[in-house]
């Protein structure tokens, strides 16, 4: 693993074009569970559909439901030593963009600036007016929820739900956009945390190859892109990153 770290330090300490895209796999060294893994959010909960939610008030029920147990992970979860260190690469001047699957807010938390962050999903710390697209805050939409209003709606009378991408809902398009435009010109892509299965997330990765860009990954299990990127780590995220941190560091 020595050699696979130094081999990605080297790389980024040679750029200022470092894009970094993270799956819920950064994430769960804070207590957020990932979708996917054994003991994830699908082995316990079946996801609500857009559709679901904008026709029934029983689904936009569970889907609130689900969204407050979710809450407890994520009232306590704080940025860790990956996210801390993409954060420090930052800092370093290497980082041109970070894109995100996450809906955690975890990378702004980091301090990394908002200008380099894509949020692909959104983000769940906003709640957003399907009708009007009046934005609140969480704390406003959990007030409510927890005063016996279940499934909140707007003064227009349109359904209040986290601003995230939900299954069936439609990518932005503005942000999928940009992140295409950032991972075509990125020097060095690094995949951290995702099963690269969701598109056109997983697309990120095909522009940076394609334009010529050295493509490291570090996640613990599988993905479509083993075969095809330059150093593959099956590692925790938290752990190896502060290894390439300081070496990157070290100069
Ligand atoms: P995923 O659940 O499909 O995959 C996560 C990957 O991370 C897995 O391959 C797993 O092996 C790996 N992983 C888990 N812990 C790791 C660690 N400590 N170090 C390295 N790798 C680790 O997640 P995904 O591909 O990001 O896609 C699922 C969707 O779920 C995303 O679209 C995202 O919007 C959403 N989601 C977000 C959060 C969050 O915001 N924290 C949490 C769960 C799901």
């Amino acid at each position: 693993m020595d050699k696979k770290v130094a081999l990605i330090a080297e790389k980024i300490k040679a750029t200022k074009k470092l894009v970094v895209f993270t799956g819920a796999g950064i994430s769960t060294e804070s207590g957020i569970p990932d979708y996917r893994s054994q003991g994830g959010i699908w082995d316990r909960f079946r996801p609500v559909y857009f559709d679901e939610f904008m026709s029934s008030r029983e689904s936009r029920i569970r889907y609130w439901e689900q969204r407050m147990d979710m809450e407890k992970n994520l009232r306590r979860a704080k940025p860790n030593e990956g996210h801390m260190s993409i954060a420090a690469l930052n800092d370093l001047g290497h980082l041109h963009a970070l894109i995100t699957q996450n809906i955690d807010g975890l990378h702004g938390a980091s301090g990394i600036p908002g200008e380099k962050i894509i949020e692909l999903h959104g983000n769940t710390r906003r709640v957003r007016c399907m009708s009007c697209k009046r934005l609140i805050s969480w704390k406003e939409a959990e007030d409510r929820i927890e005063s016996g209003d279940r499934a909140p709606e707007c003064s227009c009378g349109g359904y209040f739900k986290p601003d995230t991408v939900s299954f069936g809902q439609a990518m932005p398009v503005e942000e999928t956009k940009k992140a295409a435009r950032l991972s075509s010109e990125s020097d060095v892509f690094m995949v951290i945390g995702s099963t690269l299965l969701v598109q056109p997330a997983s697309l990120m990765p095909e522009y940076a190859r394609a334009s010529g860009g050295f493509l490291a990954i570090i996640n613990l299990s599988e993905t479509p892109f083993d075969r095809k990127c330059d150093v593959l780590i099956r590692g925790k995220a938290g752990d190896v990153l502060k290894q390439i941190l300081d070496r990157v560091r070290s100069g």
